[in-house]
């Protein structure tokens, strides 16, 4: 089992904070961790690696990569290694407003797959953070390409948080025949306990689970502020990172057994209840 964790959602859901301190628990676990940004944002390795924003694959792609034949490529072109040893990439994408950032993530993973680092490599687990309120096909090429294996979504009780969710559900049922397979939910509630009943209505009727919920927590800001450090590494004992750990066991154990094919709703039917 490869453990490739797609971890998806809406823009600022929580995305990158829960993926970042999900690679970190799996690297303090003594795992080998390949984390690979997939949202133009490019800011999903940022507390994993000291010096702050590392340099984009489509930035290196541009500079190096297209004046070298890309079966040249070596993994030390497109890696940079984080604290705790975690190997970081980010996808990037074009100056806003400009081309498609769907291109540059379609790029990145072709050429980690052509360097086996998406079977192989060595890793014992890759966390994917990935763009998820966007119809568009390069947010859906981890699905597409065939090495994406445990989706998970991150959500609120938020209605666009929940359409994008649905949206993605979508996704996961369309490329189901590539051994994708939906793991779960996580709920990453705005107001604490109260959307709750919600979400799980929500996972019931996609047929799927809320694997975790994490909580709000004071110890997330603090991380980013400080910059540069996981909440893992800042606050070990804090509530957010406790929920972590026991996301990153539920994770290690699904099997896509257990895991349906997701049952999204249609728009009208997503409008009429939500
Ligand atoms: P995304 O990657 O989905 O766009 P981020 O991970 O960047 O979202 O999170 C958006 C913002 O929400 C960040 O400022 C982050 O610190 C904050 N945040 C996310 N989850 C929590 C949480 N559980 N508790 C407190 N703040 C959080
Ligand atoms: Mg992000």
């Amino acid at each position: 089992m490869r453990n490739n964790i797609v971890v998806f959602g809406k823009g600022g859901i929580g995305k990158s904070t829960i993926s970042a301190n999900l690679s970190t628990v799996y690297a303090r676990q003594g795992l080998k961790v390949l984390h690979i940004g997939c949202d133009p944002k490019h800011d999903s390795t940022l507390g994993l690696v000291d010096g702050g924003l590392i340099e984009t694959f489509m930035e290196k792609y541009s500079r190096v990569f297209g004046v070298r034949d890309r079966a040249q490529l070596k993994p030390g072109d497109l890696l940079v290694r984080g604290r705790l040893g975690i190997d970081c990439v980010e996808a990037g994408g074009p100056e806003p407003g400009v081309g498609c950032a769907g291109r540059g993530i379609s790029l990145m993973l072709e050429a980690l797959q052509d360097l086996g680092m998406l079977e192989s490599g060595g890793y014992d687990a890759r966390i994917f953070d990935v763009l998820g309120d966007v119809v568009c096909g390069g947010f859906a090429a981890p699905l597409r390409k065939g090495f994406a294996e445990k989706i998970v979504i991150v959500v609120s009780e938020e209605m666009m948080a929940l359409y994008a969710a649905n949206n993605i559900a979508k996704s996961v049922k369309t490329y189901a025949s590539n051994g994708v397979y939906l793991a779960g939910l996580v709920a990453n509630l705005k107001d604490g306990v109260e959307g709750r009943e919600r979400i799980e209505r929500f996972a019931s009727i996609l047929g799927t689970r809320v694997l975790e919920y994490v909580p709000r927590d004071a110890a997330v800001r603090e991380a980013e502020y400080a910059r540069e450090r996981t909440v893992v590494e800042r606050s070990p004992n804090s509530a957010f990172v406790r929920s972590l750990e026991s996301l990153a066991k539920k994770l290690l154990a699904v099997r896509r057994e257990d895991c349906p094919i997701p049952k999204p709703m249609d728009d009208r039917r997503f409008y009429a209840d939500w």
